[in-house]
């Protein structure tokens, strides 16, 4: 364990100071008593990021900073699942907040409540391997989702993860995690069989059907509040195809056609478990030099053969432009499809925010005033590289999975179309934010007046951007609520996991 505890010159320095160097204005908690009282029980691994180390500004650079930027005064980079414990009983002992951070990319706004806390950087629980028997694999708490996927690729498996590979397997998962495999497999969540969780006083437990199945029940879609995950076990599966992508790019006149069909497909007890639709508006200049476009991803596991009665009918909707992709593998998938480590979606230091609506099907009226809202937004040059995301992953998996079987919100489960402009600009001017917080909200107005089947308003977790209502987020199943409510109690009286879309 490497500890670069500063002379206290330098680590004042980061202070208001006199004349002498003497700080005017104390530190919230002495940074160098805890990491006094911390280092001795970590392992020789870990360590321990002042601010005055080299290593700091990267420390704090995530997806969407500096519009979400928790305010840290230390950085624990953990490498054993005790020394998650031991910096949350540190924490708790000298009344110090904390938050686990793999992916960096969690956008809420809520983030920016922790106030000057620890940051456990969960990177170094980084493994993924086979269990025996080839169904599940164990995966620790900070292992990111290009790291699994490879891993698990070379032996010929797969896991329900999300799509973006620069984003953590725990983080989507604790609540929900849409994925490639949804249609087939249920969310993420619905594939963990267990997990190790450091809890709110530092204790670890492992949750289970059968152990813990309370604290279970509520990781599984509210986990966020309920503790650390060190390890997980996840249920894999063969690799059996490989894929075909279709990506057609459509003019903006064609948005009734195109998702009127996709609706079609949504309804239809037969769309295939083996595909999954996602689109982007976004702008594409040698296109169209006005308006967005809107890029559309028909991804189908088979051959093209296997693909062709189900691509047919977009072909006839009459794409601007149509690129096939076959033979694609599990792995090179999310390079395809633009949700690599290399892609815009991937950047760091970017401020992003989502609006997101969760709906039962695509109201084309609504979607056209989104769309437009959406198309004045990408012509101001600050938001010139967001997108809309369109995405109908498939939910016949999601629907097959018992509701009540764990907290994930019924809503969830339910509205088959995912909805959000992923706003993108630079700087921390506030009028940039404001104006970018404006676009998304009236997108998302818009995209929920087109609903109306339901007044009640449905953000998934993981995309909820910090001001939605608890039920907004959680489900307005008054029993889940109630019974979160209760556990949250009972495992984290303190509120201590309060700083990701908090259920209280
Ligand atoms: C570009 C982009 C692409 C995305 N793609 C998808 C997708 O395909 N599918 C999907 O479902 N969602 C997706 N999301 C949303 C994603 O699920 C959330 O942003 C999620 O919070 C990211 O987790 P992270 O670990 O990467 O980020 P972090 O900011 O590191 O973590 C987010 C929060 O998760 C908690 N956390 C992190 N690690 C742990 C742990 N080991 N144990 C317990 N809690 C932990 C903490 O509360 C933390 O504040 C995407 C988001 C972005 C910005």
């Amino acid at each position: 364990m490497q500890l670069p505890i500063a002379p206290l010159s330098r680590i004042f320095s980061i202070f208001t100071t006199d004349a002498f160097g003497i700080p005017t204005e104390p530190e919230p908690w002495g940074i160098n008593a805890v990491a006094k009282a911390l280092s001795p029980l970590l392992s020789g691994n870990a360590i321990i990021h002042l601010p005055c180390s080299e290593s700091w500004h990267a420390l704090q650079v995530r997806a969407s900073s500096p519009h979400v930027q928790p305010n840290f005064g230390m950085v624990v980079e953990v490498a054993t699942e005790e020394d998650v414990q031991a910096t949350v009983q540190t924490a708790n002992r000298f009344n110090v907040p904390f938050l686990a951070v793999t992916g960096t990319h969690g956008w809420t706004t809520t983030l920016n409540n922790l106030p000057y806390g620890i940051q456990i950087r969960m990177r170094k629980l980084n493994v993924t391997t086979i269990d025996d028997g080839g169904q599940t694999a164990t995966v620790g708490g900070g292992t990111l989702q290009h790291e699994i996927t490879t891993a698990l690729f070379a032996q010929k498996k797969q896991a329900v993860t999300g799509l973006c590979q620069c984003v953590s397997v725990a983080g989507p998962l604790l609540a929900g995690g849409h994925s490639a495999l949804q249609a087939r497999h249920g969310y993420a969540v619905d594939n963990i069989v267990s997990a190790r969780i450091v809890l709110a006083d530092g204790s670890v437990v492992t949750v289970s059907e059968t152990e813990n199945a309370d604290l279970f029940w509520a990781i599984r879609g509210a986990g966020h509040n309920f503790g650390i995950v060190t390890r997980m076990t996840l249920r894999i599966y063969d690799i059996k195809k490989t894929w075909t992508v279709y990506t057609l790019i459509f003019t903006i006149d064609k948005i009734e056609s195109l998702f009127k069909l996709v609706n079609k497909f949504d309804a239809d007890p037969k769309r295939p478990s083996s595909m999954f639709l996602f689109g982007v508006g976004v702008r594409i200049l040698d296109v169209d030099k006005s308006k967005p476009v809107i890029a559309y991803n028909v991804v189908f596991e088979g051959s093209e053969d296997e693909a062709y009665e189900w691509v047919q009918p977009f072909i006839v909707v009459g794409p601007a432009s149509t690129q096939i992709a076959k033979n694609v593998d599990y792995e090179f998938l999310h390079t395809i499809i633009g949700e690599d480590l290399n892609s815009p979606a991937c950047r760091t230091g970017m401020n992003i925010i989502g609006g997101t609506a969760s709906i039962p099907k695509w109201n084309v009226t609504s979607l056209t005033i989104a769309f437009d809202i959406f198309s004045d937004m990408i012509a101001d040059p600050r938001y010139s590289t967001s997108i809309f995301l369109l995405e109908n992953y498939g939910i016949q998996g999601v629907q097959a999975v018992d509701p009540d079987s764990m907290s994930l919100s019924l809503e969830e489960r339910k509205y088959p179309v995912l909805a959000s402009p992923a706003i993108w600009w630079e700087g921390n001017r506030s009028e940039d934010a404001k104006n970018a917080i404006e676009y998304g909200d009236r997108m998302r107005q818009a995209l929920f007046d087109g609903d109306n089947e339901n007044t009640r308003r449905h953000t998934y977790v993981n995309y909820a951007k910090g001001d939605e209502p608890v039920e907004q987020m959680y489900g307005y199943e008054d029993w889940k609520i109630r019974k979160l409510v209760h556990l949250k109690k009972v495992y984290d009286p303190e509120n201590r996991f309060r700083f990701y879309n908090p259920l209280v």
